[in-house]
C-alpha cells in the first residue's frame, strides 16, 4: 500500500496528464451517482488530489460551497480561460463551476436575463455580477427545496390552485410551448452544446 507522499507524487504525474483535458467517459460504481455522470462527461480536469490513499479528480468550484462568493463567480466569468465561451456551454462545464446539470444552467440564464448564446465577455461587468448571483441563488435554492428553480411565492401560489408540481417547478426548463410566467411569451425548446434548453425570448437578451 503506498504512504502518502507516493500518492501524492503520483497524483502530481496524473495531473500533468489529466488537468485541462474533457472527460471522455465517466462511470460511478454507485447506482445513486450514475444519474450524475452526464452532468461530468465533457467537463474539464481541474486538479488531481490525493486523499489519504485516494486520488480526487477536483472540478471548479462548488456551488453548493457556501463560502463561494459571488465575485469569485464574476471573475471567473471575466477570465481568459472562460470569458470567450458561449454562456451555454460554460455552464456545462465541471472546470468554470461544479455541480451545475443541464435544468440549473437553463434556470439559472434566464433568472439572469441572458441568452444562451452570449459569451461572457460580451457581458457588463454589471451583468456578469447579475449572472454570478444568480448562479449561486439558483442552485442553492434547488438544493434547499429539492429541486425548484421558480420563484418561490409563485411556485406556492401554483400549488395552492392545483398545479403538479411538474407545472410549476421551472421557469422555463421543460415548459417549451407555455407560456412564461413572468411576461406570457412562449417559451423556445432550442438545442445548445448538445442539451436542450428553453428560452424565453422576451425575458433573456
Ligand atoms: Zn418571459
Amino acid at each position: 500500500m503506498p504512504e502518502g507522499a507516493e500518492v501524492r507524487r503520483q497524483a502530481d504525474r496524473l495531473a500533468r496528464v489529466l488537468v485541462g483535458r474533457p472527460l471522455a467517459r465517466v462511470w460511478f460504481g454507485l447506482d445513486r451517482l450514475a444519474a450524475h455522470a452526464g452532468d461530468l462527461e465533457a467537463a474539464g480536469v481541474h486538479a488531481v488530489e490525493a486523499r489519504g490513499k485516494a486520488f480526487l479528480l477536483r472540478f471548479g468550484p462548488d456551488a453548493l460551497d457556501p463560502t463561494l462568493p459571488a465575485e469569485a463567480v464574476a471573475e471567473r466569468l471575466a477570465s481568459r480561460t472562460f470569458r470567450g465561451r458561449s454562456l451555454a456551454a460554460l455552464y456545462l462545464d465541471q472546470s468554470f463551476v461544479a455541480g451545475i446539470g443541464n435544468y440549473l444552467r437553463t434556470e439559472i440564464l434566464f433568472v439572469a436575463g441572458l441568452l444562451p448564446e452570449r459569451r461572457a465577455k460580451d457581458l457588463s461587468p454589471e451583468q456578469r455580477v447579475a449572472l454570478a448571483e444568480a448562479t449561486l441563488a439558483v442552485t442553492r435554492q434547488s438544493y434547499a427545496t429539492a429541486g425548484i428553480t421558480n420563484d418561490l411565492a409563485r411556485a406556492s401560489a401554483l400549488k395552492a390552485s392545483g398545479e403538479p408540481r411538474g407545472r410549476y417547478r421551472h421557469h422555463v426548463f421543460a415548459r417549451g410551448g407555455r407560456a412564461c410566467w413572468a411576461c406570457g411569451a412562449v417559451i423556445e425548446r432550442v438545442e445548445l452544446a448538445g442539451r436542450r434548453m428553453y428560452v424565453c425570448g422576451s425575458c433573456q437578451r
